[in-house]
């Protein structure tokens, strides 16, 4: 069986998690903590990036420091994940689903606008695929309206909009290293912070509401509680596992993009003759190969496809059910304007095995069946 993940691992992780406990340097924000943080600062250029426990928890600290409350509304895509919702609705805001381009599945940055209200406080746009949204057009709304800018860059470490890294347009980005994400920890996030007058701030929210920080870094001889916080700490061996493979982060991304051109090539003739759609990459925008998807005609093609390859030994999955027909979305948000594309594309959206180490034979093997679907008598 071809699985549709296996988390990646690069061979160096034993060997900095055996230096942690050796060294008895377990806890949050040791030396593997440290260079993972650095790392992040040196190829994205964000003022400072702090590791955290989860993506959804690095969205959570942004929630809290953009001062989100009961009240609010935020501007996001229907189709996401959970947690960049979930983060909102935790301060009491209302999120505010508005409609996805059918071409990215990203927010429709023409839409937002007429979304907008007195009570609106932050867009949230979400990076699908490590494709970036259209950033000018969002970062020009924002300021227009004085809106804060919250980047679900889950999928995007490495990705870039003209030539800047995702995660660093808005206030504040968020990275995740969950198994599934192209360099992961098995649970972890990292939260990025765009202007230097809003790390201390972060700082005493990640660390229980603690000037902890400062303490460690011998600015202070005893630390207090400062303000209201939580414990948003990865454990330094976490962030071992991590520093190893954003080491290879090169090798990592070369070979998940060997495989992506793969598949895009291989299925380019389906698309030509109409039978599928493949992925958009807008002008401007490189991507980090997180993820392959296809989209067939309709829902029904696409469980017949799902099932078709499983009987092939390919395991491909579909993706978000569209937060506004979640129970909880009916009842913590609304939905502005017309559902034309977000439902509609997420059911017919597919995708395919990509992950480091799939080797570009497997994706042959998986393009075939692809093609043995839609050109073969079934
Ligand atoms: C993976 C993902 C998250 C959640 O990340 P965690 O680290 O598991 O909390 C949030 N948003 C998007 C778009 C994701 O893909």
């Amino acid at each position: 069986m071809i699985t549709f993940n296996v988390p990646p691992y690069t061979g160096k992780e034993m060997e900095y998690i055996r230096e942690c406990v050796e060294n008895q340097k377990i806890c949050g924000d040791g030396p593997y903590t440290q260079k993972c943080n650095q790392w992040i600062e040196d190829r994205t250029h964000t003022a400072k990036c702090l590791l955290t426990t989860s993506c959804t928890h690095a969205t959570e600290m942004a929630a809290l420091l953009a001062g989100i409350r009961e009240g609010d509304e935020v501007i996001m895509p229907s189709y996401t994940f959970v947690s960049t919702a979930d983060a909102f609705v935790l301060r009491g805001a209302t999120p505010v689903f508005v409609d996805i381009r059918p071409d990215t599945m990203n927010i429709d940055e023409n839409l937002i606008e007429a979304a907008v209200t007195d009570r609106t406080r932050a867009i949230v746009p979400v990076h699908y695929a490590g494709v970036s949204c259209e950033m000018d057009k969002i970062m020009e709304l924002a300021g227009k309206y004085r809106l804060a800018v919250i980047e679900d860059a889950a999928q995007g470490i490495l990705s870039s909009y003209k030539g800047k890294a995702l995660g660093t347009f808005g206030e504040y980005g968020c990275f995740s290293f969950h198994e599934t994400k192209n360099f992961s920890m098995g649970e972890g996030g990292a939260l990025l912070i765009r202007d230097r007058e809003n790390i201390e701030d972060a700082e005493i929210i990640r660390e229980k509401g603690t000037n902890r920080s400062k303490y460690y870094r011998g600015q202070i001889d005893k630390y207090t509680w400062i303000n209201y916080g939580s414990s948003y700490l990865p454990s330094d061996m976490n962030a071992a596992y991590l520093y190893a493979q954003l080491e290879m982060a090169e090798e990592i991304t070369a070979a998940r993009m060997a495989c992506w051109e793969r598949y895009y090539e291989n299925l380019y003739p389906l698309a030509q003759a109409g039978l599928i759609e493949l992925p958009t990459v807008p002008e401007g925008c490189v991507h980090n190969a997180h993820m392959f998807y296809i989209k067939a005609k309709e829902i029904e093609e696409r469980t017949a496809l799902i099932n078709w390859l499983k009987e092939r030994d390919v395991h491909s999955v579909f993706h978000y059910i569209p937060l506004h027909t979640a129970p909880a979305g009916l009842k913590f948000g609304r939905f502005h304007g017309e559902d034309r594309y977000t439902t509609r594309e997420s059911e017919r959206l597919l995708r395919l095995p990509m992950f480091y180490r799939l080797t570009l034979e497997q994706v042959d093997y998986i393009c075939r069946q692809v093609k043995g679907f839609y050109m073969g008598d079934r």
